[in-house]
């Protein structure tokens, strides 16, 4: 018996799992610390008054004979996905029912996807990003090249069109986790016209779209029409409802986009239906009900409440004279370590000093070295603390 190839090839520990064990052994050394987590991208703020009453009516109906449902239709009840559908066309797109698969998240889809290309195939992943992506290649056997995310592109990598190298999946996540960069409509263009010229598809990870503040930034991939035949897009409710313990996202597949003659949505779909039974009646109501009128107005509520504190973090940053990035169209902010410090260095220095846990840019790829990521989903009392004791920065 054998085991997997990429057993051996994985780095050992989940970037946010380094994190968590460094945090607890501070703790159980100072327990009498007030720690401030603003480390992980999880949200702090309840779940919408208008979702969760969708929740415990759809409880209720799970518990009557008359409107009792059990296995989901395969990809998600209609009408979520018309909602979904209704969500893309105020953008301008017009989109299937069908081309829309629910899931259980952003994060699932994302590696999933892979099980419908050949590991033959060779990604190009930013660097720094999301460690999934990485770590799911490497689970899949892919070959791997990176896009280097550094100041001097802002963070946002191009395509480079005359390179030799053949690249078959690229990975884009805008706004980025964890610089905070978003693409503009005219740079995803740029991404667009690279993936058609050269046969490349493109996974658009749009998690963090809630944040966008403008139009000139892409909300979704396909706000840019070519797109439809080289790319495929992820959203979660994660962020823009506070989903991220009830589990609810999305991936959208064109039914124009084909390889070598085949339609990736026929692929998705057969895997889909394959390997996973569906998300819960519950949560579909529960996501159902974020995407109306009243629960969309709840929902923004949060967003401005976690746009606030990334102004609240922006605004030290600024009186420090400490460079950062991103915070805008993103609840990450993404600093430069003073003095040149590593990021793993400074990582030790806030926890020990100041009490406040962030994310060692390093810990998301070579090119995060040296910086260092802030989540402003915190809640607002544990921000203005934060604040008050980055004042107090001294190296
Ligand atoms: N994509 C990015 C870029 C993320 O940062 C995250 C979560 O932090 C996810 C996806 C995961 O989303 P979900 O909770 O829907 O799995």
């Amino acid at each position: 018996m054998k085991i997997a190839n990429w057993a051996t090839k994985i780095k050992n520990n989940y970037l946010f799992q380094t994190v968590s064990d460094k945090l607890e052994k501070f703790r159980e050394k100072n327990p009498e610390k007030k720690i401030i987590n603003m480390g992980i991208g999880d949200v702090s703020l309840p779940i919408a008054d208008k979702v969760i009453r969708a929740c415990v009516s759809a409880s209720n109906e799970m518990g009557k004979i008359s409107s009792f449902r059990g296995y989901s239709p395969n990809g998600g009840y209609d009408f979520l996905k018309q909602k979904i559908k209704y969500e893309y066309k105020n953008l301008g797109i017009l989109i299937d029912t069908d081309e829309i698969f629910i899931s259980d998240g952003a994060k699932s889809d994302m590696s999933n996807i892979l099980d419908i290309f050949s590991h033959e195939n060779t990604c190009l992943i930013p660097d720094p990003v999301y460690p999934v992506y990485l770590d799911t290649s490497i689970m899949n056997d892919m070959k791997i090249e990176f896009a280097d995310a550094t100041e001097q592109n802002n963070f946002l990598p191009e395509p480079d069109f005359n390179s030799s190298k053949k690249i078959d999946i690229i990975y884009i996540c805008s706004p980025n986790n964890p610089t905070g960069a978003a693409y503009t409509k005219t740079q995803i263009k740029k991404w667009v016209d690279y993936a058609n010229s050269c046969g490349a598809v493109i996974l658009y990870d749009a998690a963090y779209e809630v944040f966008i503040e403008d139009n000139n930034h892409c909300r979704s991939i396909f706000e840019i029409p070519e797109s439809k035949t080289c790319a495929i897009e992820f959203k979660s409710f994660s962020k823009s409802a506070g989903f991220t313990g009830m589990r609810c996202g999305y991936s959208i597949v064109p039914k124009n986009l084909k390889r070598e003659s085949i339609s990736l949505n026929y692929l998705w779909n057969r895997r889909h239906s394959t390997k996973f039974n569906g998300v819960s009646y519950i949560i579909q109501r529960a996501a159902e009900a974020s995407l109306s009128d009243e629960g969309k107005l709840e929902c923004q509520k949060s967003i401005k409440y976690y746009k606030q504190n990334s102004k609240l973090i922006s605004e030290i940053l600024d009186k420090l004279s400490i460079k950062f990035f991103g915070g805008l169209n993103s609840p990450y902010i993404w600093l430069k370590c003073p003095n040149s410090m590593k990021s793993w260095e400074f990582f030790d220095y806030l926890l020990q000093n100041l009490n406040i846990v962030g994310t060692p840019g390093s810990g998301f790829g070579k090119n995060g070295e040296n910086y260092f990521r802030l989540s402003c989903f915190a809640s607002r009392e544990d921000t203005q603390e934060a604040c008050s004791r980055l004042k107090k920065i001294n190296i």
